[in-house]
């Protein structure tokens, strides 16, 4: 089977995570520092924080947020549904903005209607999350401008997007938002096996995001409510949870960060030539922007025959069955049986449904070979001329 992602090891991160099995600290030492500071570095922030996934990242920024009881979070149906459960986890309740038909993420004029309705209603959300899928930045000048409009904070899910820019500037500088969240799952663009960061300009932000990854202890004096007891003096001063990243994880990071740019522009690569082999099929495929450079975790074509499209599961089952291992992303988070039991129904995000029913996610990671990418067209070919 050709896999629709897979990570891309080389001896360069084997020999990094063998010296740190070698050294005093498997965790909590020196790598964790140093990998926060290469992904903060990279992509022009002032703080990195490390974590056990994005999960957790997306979890400890709502935390540092304040989001909480009462409060309530927006996301966007077509993501992972962790981009919502972290709202939950603090106890907030969620919603959604459906997508943009062509760029397919948060739609600036949903948004807008929605955030004016809510406004009226004493309704505004205090965190928005929206998710640059397929690694390429939503439109965050228009959202940021009408979150700063409606007071509305923005932790952007970028878990698709290390290596992309936005706007002249890196995916992650949160030049148009409060703090940035990568991923580093071993489909993702960079990998750490698992792994999250979360990247912020603001002091406060990022100390509450380590207090929070950490248990809520600190051993640093200036957060303490009063003086050391002595040298074995630490304080709880906040709730936490133990989302800490290993040093194991971070050096493999730290590795792979050495070729984010070349891991990019070989996925940037194969989807331009994903775009000029399969221009003559029935899809509706993904287009390069001008302002944004796309990361292209993911190549999502379009089916655009309605009965293709009725049928798509027989022809999920095909293409897996010939050794294509085409996938989906995403089913709509708002029609997940655990979200329905929210109150959530069909037809609530009607942009979001429809691009579910065309949607087919192609084989794409480093990789692939010309062999590969030639199977995949003809089978596809072959299966949609069916
Ligand atoms: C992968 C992913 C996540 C979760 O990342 P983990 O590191 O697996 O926790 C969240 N949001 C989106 C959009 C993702 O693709």
């Amino acid at each position: 089977m050709i896999p629709y992602g897979r990570q891309s090891i080389d001896e360069q991160d084997v020999a990094a995570v063998t010296a740190v099995l070698k050294s005093d600290f498997l965790t909590q030492g020196p790598q964790v520092p140093k990998f926060e500071k290469a992904v903060a570095d990279y992509v022009g922030a002032a703080h990195g924080i490390a974590v056990n996934s994005a999960t957790s990242a997306l979890h400890i920024a709502c935390m540092a947020l304040g989001l909480g009881a009462g409060d309530r979070l927006w996301t966007v149906p077509i993501t992972f549904v962790a981009s919502s459960n972290v709202g939950l986890y603090c106890g907030a309740s969620v919603d959604f903005v459906d997508i943009d038909a062509q760029t397919l993420t948060m739609c600036p004029k949903a948004l807008e209607a929605k955030l004016s309705a809510a406004a009226s209603s004493g309704s505004l959300p205090k965190v928005l999350v929206p998710v640059h899928l397929t690694g390429r930045s939503c439109d965050m000048i228009r959202i940021s401008a009408l979150a700063r409009e409606y007071g509305v904070h923005i932790i952007e899910d970028a878990s698709h997007a290390i290596g992309a820019t936005y706007d002249g500037s890196p995916v992650g500088d949160c030049r148009y938002s409060d703090i940035t969240v990568f991923s580093f799952h071993p489909v993702k663009i960079i990998t750490t096996a698992e792994g999250g960061l979360a990247t912020t300009q603001d002091a406060a932000l990022a100390s509450a995001m380590e207090l929070a990854r950490s248990h809520g202890v600190t051993r640093d004096p200036a957060l303490m409510t009063g003086p050391s007891e002595g040298g074995w003096y630490y304080q709880q001063v906040a709730m936490g949870y133990n989302y800490r990243m290993t040093d194991l994880q971070a050096a493999l990071g730290v590795a792979q960060m050495e070729r984010l740019d070349a891991l990019v522009a070989r996925r940037r690569d194969l989807a331009q030539w994903y775009h000029t082999a399969l221009a003559n099929l029935p899809l509706t495929l993904p287009t390069f922007e001008s302002d944004a450079t796309s990361a292209w975790h993911l190549y999502v074509v379009g089916l655009n025959d309605p009965s293709q499209r009725r049928n798509k599961a027989d022809l999920f089952d095909r293409l897996r069955a010939r050794g294509i291992g085409v996938n989906l992303h995403y089913i709509p988070v708002h029609l997940q049986p655990y979200y329905r039991t929210l109150g959530f129904n069909p037809g609530d995000f009607p942009i979001s449904e429809a691009y579910y029913e065309a949607a087919l996610t192609l084989p794409l990671h480093p990789g692939l070979s010309q062999d590969d990418l030639n199977t995949v067209v003809r089978v596809l070919s072959e299966e949609l001329a069916d």
